[in-house]
């Protein structure tokens, strides 16, 4: 396929902000797309060249871009940066000054193979001379670019594609353009995405085979599934009505859920809740796990937590956090907080899958498979049937020093469901007695500036959930308490990379902050309640029509969600659910109070 023709569906694109649009152009795109060139262009359009799990990045420098684009079109360095300054986007300049360029020669015209080709090659591209090599792939790439294509190969290269294609919006265009567009196509399209996290593989199963042949894909080893969440419930009395079979109560552990994935032979991979390889942060783990899991290949997760060493309780979590990005101390690091990981499910034992499987099918296979270790142990876990045993394990976990209890269905139909939050799953933690207990996961959408204290820089931030039907990011607070003073001296840097002049696509909120944030960063927060509000958007109209819910004395925990994107922050969805209890829980409060 020409890169022309790509790069004239991503004009469109960027020229509209309705989403049934945008959907109609991506199926067209797809539909258009050879088979063997839908997973290149769906990691393109995403602003990626392989699945997000594999953590391949661009990582060229601006500087770098624009020394390229100064050797591409014969322009002086001032007159790119003039020209950026204008334009506020180095690809539009790179179109631009494209245009005014004499070629000595008609080249061929690029096609979406050259272009992936080159940008891969500048991804993989490391070591001494590599930033020349770097340079001179890009200029070679630019040298035979029509403007417009140039405009997208330098915004591919600095990672600021700016399409707002998110992978919600290509599966809906996945269904539309390789099934009937019905729900049931979707849900399944989805399903099958869930276990690969490939969108490039779904694809082309869809697109060669039919929705039939979505059953093909299964767990391979050192792929990541997407994990399975819970659901809230207001009490325990609450769960046990969910669960009438009776449920398996466990410790809920605060710490870092991991998927460890370990084959016969070879390398051992951990990912994070959001698919992340994260095994480069704990090799202890990375080094014990192939003793204590007995039966080869196999997929198991859990929640890894840090332990004092003399006492064997569990720390607090932030102290696992401290590892993220540390690669030259971490021998130190490691003997200081050292950490283990309490295993609560099976994906897969002895190479087979048993994901479909009841639950205590798998929590038993899981005993066959794990031979406990110090680092590597079981969750603790608990059957029960009332009240009074609930509570019993529910007081054990909190004194033992985890969060509350995840409390786990054990009917038949409690197979691993990947990707989806239910309630085969529930979490119940202390915090939940007190009036909004649960705290929220929000996207950075925005930042205000600061006054007295904290003139000069941001004040503070403007916070949104996510909502996946509409793929778009709903405000519900600003907020400017909970932030210790070196975490406000560090947000100018620390938001500078995605702050941008107009609003991004997909963000909806009636305020207007000083800087606009593409959705990126996700930061925790607690608040005293939840209720309606003109100005914010989140869960719009499904309280009351043109009202969206905020969350009133927002505070941050400090606590910035790493381990999640911005798609996996708190939903505008859960926030509704979690009005709604709040509305149950105190009886003078209507529901549409
Ligand atoms: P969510 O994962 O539901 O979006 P979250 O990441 O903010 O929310 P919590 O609300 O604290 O996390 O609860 C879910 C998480 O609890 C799981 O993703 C997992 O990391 C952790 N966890 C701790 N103990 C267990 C357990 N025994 N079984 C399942 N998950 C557990």
């Amino acid at each position: 396929m020409k890169f022309a023709d790509l790069v004239a569906w991503y004009d469109r694109i960027e020229a509209t902000t309705k989403r049934l649009e945008m959907r109609a152009i991506l199926v067209e795109m797809l539909k258009a797309t050879p088979p063997d060139e839908l997973p290149v262009v769906l990691y393109l359009s995403q602003g990626m060249l392989r699945p997000e799990y594999e953590g391949v990045e661009l990582g060229v420098a601006d500087s770098l871009a624009r020394k390229a684009v100064v050797l591409a079109t014969g322009a002086t360095a001032s007159e790119v940066t003039g020209s950026v300054r204008e334009s506020g986007d180095l690809g539009t300049t790179a179109a631009t000054l494209l245009g005014r360029r004499k070629r000595l020669e008609i080249s061929s015209p690029l096609t979406v193979h050259e272009v992936y080709a080159g940008l891969t090659a500048i991804a993989h591209t490391s070591g001494e001379g590599s930033q020349e090599v770097k340079v001179r792939t890009l200029v070679e790439l630019l040298n035979r670019a029509e403007p417009a294509e140039g405009k997208y190969i330098v915004r591919f290269v600095l990672g600021t594609l700016r399409l707002g294609v998110r992978e919600m919006s290509l599966l809906d265009a996945l269904a539309v353009a390789f099934a009937d567009g019905s729900k049931e196509a979707r849900t399944r399209i989805e399903g099958a995405y869930n276990v690969s996290s490939d969108l490039g593989q779904v694809a082309v199963a869809l697109a060669t085979g039919s929705l039939e042949a979505l059953n093909s894909i299964s767990l391979e080893v050192g792929r990541p599934i997407r994990p399975m969440l819970a659901e809230r419930a207001l009490n325990l009395g609450e769960i046990l009505e969910r669960m009438p079979e009776g449920a398996a109560f466990e410790y809920k552990y605060d710490g870092l859920r991991v998927q460890a994935h370990i084959p016969v032979r070879g390398e051992v991979k951990l990912f994070s809740r959001r698919l992340e390889n994260i095994s480069a942060q704990f090799p202890e783990l990375v080094e014990e796990l192939p003793r204590a899991i007995r039966h080869k290949p196999a997929i198991v997760e859990g929640e890894c937590v840090p332990i004092d060493p003399a006492t064997d309780e569990i720390l607090p979590f932030q102290e696992v956090s401290r590892r993220r990005g540390r690669k030259h101390d971490l021998d130190k690091v490691q003997s200081e907080i050292p950490v283990c990981v309490f295993l609560f499910d099976v994906l897969m034992a002895d190479g087979a899958p048993v994901m479909a499987e009841p639950f205590p099918k798998r929590r038993s296979e899981l005993e066959r498979i794990v031979a406990p270790t110090e680092r590597i142990r079981l969750a603790q876990q608990t059957i029960v049937h009332d009240l009074e045993a609930a509570q019993r394990c529910f007081d054990a976990a909190i004194a033992d020093g985890s969060e509350g209890v995840m409390a786990k269905s054990i009917a038949a139909g409690s197979a691993y469901r990947a990707g989806a939050r239910g309630f085969w799953w529930i979490k119940y933690k202390r915090d939940y007695t007190q009036t909004l207990g649960d705290s929220i996961d929000g996207v950075v959408i925005g930042a205000f500036y600061g006054r007295g204290r904290r003139a000069g820089g941001y004040g503070a931030l403007l916070l949104a959930t996510y909502d996946p039907k509409e793929d778009r990011y709903e405000s519900f607070c600003k907020v400017g308490g909970g932030f210790d003073d070196a975490t406000v001296a560090a947000l100018p840097a620390k938001l500078k990379p995605k702050e941008r002049e107009e609003r991004p696509k997909g963000v909806l909120t009636e305020l207007t902050p000083d800087k606009w944030v593409e959705p990126y960063f996700v930061l925790e927060v607690r608040g005293a309640e939840l209720t309606l509000s003109p100005n914010h958007r989140a869960g719009v109209g499904q309280i009351r029509p043109d009202a969206g819910l905020a969350l009133r004395f927002p505070r941050s925990t400090g606590r910035w969600r790493t381990d999640k994107g911005p798609t996996e922050a708190t939903t505008s969805q859960e926030l509704v659910e979690m009005y709604r209890k709040q509305v149950k829980q105190s009886p003078h409060r209507s529901a549409d109070a």
